[in-house]
């Protein structure tokens, strides 16, 4: 019996609908090749929406999204939409509603240097000869950014402003659970990041990873305080496997990944929510980086953050993980036979310039292999 899914496509602004036509294109070939369906809706979200309706994220997209097993999101904003005011904009006014209204508290990054694209990644390149992969899981929806009271007050003359970094047991077990459980896929290793040194909501975080680890005794756990972590990164990025942490540290650790690992355009990440029974998650995927409208309506974008969006997908929402597997390696086998959108291209020997629409079809091609 044929499988069939639900998604819907958010292409959003800039560069978005251009990397979308490519990823798309990339998930009917793997509906072909691996016998299963995706029925997609189509619905606006960011300027998009503002041009056409006037708000960012209408009431029609949320409900659209309501039905699906998974959100696809190309990216939001750009110059045009900077004046509005901050909740009306674009990121604020469409992400953070989306990740609220479905509970989207683990975010995903890989960071994965290509061996064949160390050269584009800061690291010393001796240090990364065959590349890196690194997950990060990251909180999304608790500590500092959303713990409250926060404010300004005067005090003894003075201004003074506060933020509150809170966590609870609960929310840590969530997220480690999901960081655990992608460890259990990948080489079982697990670093969990936090300041136990200092805070006291990192004691707690400590604490209770040790204790969720008891029901992965095949993970290797390790801890490393956040200050270290940011050096270690840089210093031997292949020292890790998955790495999780609260949201204020996956926020600057996760740019810092997405920098060594050469370019934004290479890079998908997935929003999950809580983990249903069949295993799989409800999920907003979408590329690391944002609307590129310095790049944007030239063709010229790389789509590949958008096509691993879809294997990631694919991966962890619709429980195809063949597909995905064979769409990470047609990724890979494009940038091996030396296919290079603008922001990879060095000139070197061996490569080729290519187009947002040449690099998918390169794709396309190694996946119907
Ligand atoms: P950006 O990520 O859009 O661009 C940063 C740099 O990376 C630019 O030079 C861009 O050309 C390059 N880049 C990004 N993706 C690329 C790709 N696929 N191929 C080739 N090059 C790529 O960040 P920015 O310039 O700070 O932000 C631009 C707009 O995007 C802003 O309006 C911002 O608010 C928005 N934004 C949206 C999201 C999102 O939708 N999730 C995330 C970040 C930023």
């Amino acid at each position: 019996m044929t499988r069939n899914h639900n998604i819907t496509v958010l292409a959003g602004d800039g560069i978005g609908p251009e990397v979308m036509i490519q990823a798309l294109r990339v998930l009917d070939v793997a509906c072909a090749k691996f016998g299963f369906t995706v029925q997609r809706e189509r619905c606006l979200v960011g300027g998009a929406a503002i041009d056409a309706v006037g708000c960012p994220l209408p009431k029609e997209t949320v409900e659209a999204c309501d039905k699906a097993d998974a959100i696809l999101f190309g990216s939001v904003g750009g110059p045009k939409w900077e004046n509005l005011a901050p909740d009306e904009q674009p990121e604020r006014g469409a992400l953070l509603p989306l990740r609220k209204h479905f509970g989207l508290f683990a975010n995903l990054r890989p960071g994965v240097c290509l061996p064949e694209l160390s050269h584009a990644s800061p690291v010393k390149n001796e240090l990364i000869p065959n590349g890196f992969d690194v997950l990060c899981v990251r909180e999304l929806t608790g500590g500092i950014y959303f713990g409250t009271p926060k404010g300004r007050k005067e005090e003894n003359g003075d201004n003074v402003a506060f933020d509150t970094m809170v966590y609870s047991k609960s929310e840590i077990d969530r997220i480690c659970r999901v960081a655990f459980t992608a460890a259990m896929a990948r080489d079982k290793c697990l670093c969990s990041v936090d300041k136990a040194n200092v805070l006291q909501s990192s004691v707690l975080w400590r604490e209770t990873v040790i204790e969720v680890s008891k029901d992965f005794p095949e993970v290797e756990l390790s801890h490393m305080y956040v200050d270290n972590a940011a050096m270690q990164l840089v210093k031997q990025p292949t020292s890790f496997d998955v790495m999780v942490t609260g949201n204020l540290f996956g926020d600057i650790l996760s740019d810092e990944m997405a920098m060594i690992a050469g370019s934004l355009g290479m890079l998908p990440s997935a929003s999950l929510g809580q983990r249903k029974e069949s295993g799989l998650y409800f999920g907003m995927y979408e590329p690391s980086g944002g609307s590129a409208p310095d790049i944007a309506g030239q063709g010229i974008a790389n789509p590949i953050a958008q096509i691993l969006s879809v294997s990631m997908m694919l991966r962890y929402s619709l429980g195809e993980a063949e597909a995905a597997d064979a769409i990470d390696a047609a990724v890979n086998a494009a940038i091996a036979s030396g296919m290079r959108t603008g922001d990879l291209y060095t000139g070197e020997e061996g490569e080729t310039k290519a187009t947002t629409d040449e690099m998918g079809e390169a794709i396309i091609t190694a996946l119907q292999l």
